[in-house]
């Protein structure tokens, strides 16, 4: 079955950056979902700016893995949008947060901690080196990827000790970040990683592209065990 794919790009910096809008001409949601597309996921894209963000029932109930590009309004989503996400994670659909996206509510929510962090725009070298090799998000990677110019995000990070830790950044500055984390949330699975500031042409790198099709292959719902039941239990099950 064809893995469906929905991108949700906050859709502000396209609006109001000239950088940005020389980077990423048709958006960069769009940029992802057409490297998406090659990989022959069904992807759509939604905005911030769509009734109900993009994020009807209908479209989680039809989304495998929301990947969500967020960066300068996160408050500005609905809470009640972030918490039918937080439920859409929580029922198994996969979810993948990008660069500011630990702050973003849904995120937030489902990881349970601030995500604070530190941060510096300066046009640094940033070289993503692969901690956990076997992992499938680090399928056909080298041991490290560098990108050029690159937003550091820097330790201390506020996040729940990851599940795996896939990916730990150096940035020129002597920083370092863990920036490829996963979770689960229930049958959910989360992955959050870290580059991709907005004047910055982060979704064009091919390595890049590679991390976030691996992610959405390992992000997808899975079935797991079926018949669970959750309400009280007065009768002991048969003896074995
Ligand atoms: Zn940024």
């Amino acid at each position: 079955m064809t893995l469906s794919v929905t991108v949700w790009n906050e859709g502000i910096h396209e609006q109001e950056n000239e950088e940005t809008q020389e980077i990423y001409p048709d958006g960069i949601g769009e940029t992802m979902a057409a490297f998406f597309a090659e990989a022959g996921y069904e992807t759509r894209v939604v905005r911030m700016q769509d009734p109900e963000h993009g994020l009807t029932e209908q479209v989680l109930a039809e989304t495998d893995v929301l990947v969500w590009w967020g960066h300068a309004a996160h408050d500005d989503v609905d809470d009640d949008i972030a918490d039918r996400v937080v439920e859409a994670v929580w029922d198994g659909m996969g979810y993948i947060a990008l660069h500011s996206s630990h702050h973003a509510k849904p995120f937030m929510r489902l990881v349970g901690t601030d995500c604070d962090e530190k941060f510096r725009v300066a046009e640094e070298r940033q070289r993503i080196w692969v901690t956990d090799p076997g992992h499938p998000i680090a399928n056909g990677l080298p041991e490290a990827i560098v990108i050029p110019e690159s937003e550091m995000y820097g330790e201390p990070h506020n996040i729940p000790q990851p599940e795996a830790t896939v990916f730990i950044s150096w940035f020129e500055g002597g920083e370092v970040f863990r920036s490829g984390c996963c979770w689960r949330r229930q049958r959910g699975r989360i992955f959050y990683f870290a580059p991709g500031h907005e004047t910055y042409p982060i979704f064009h790198h091919d390595q890049v592209q590679q991390i976030l099709v691996n992610a959405v292959e390992w992000a997808q719902p899975v079935q797991g065990a079926v018949d669970v039941t959750y309400r009280h239990s007065p009768d002991p099950p048969e003896p074995l």
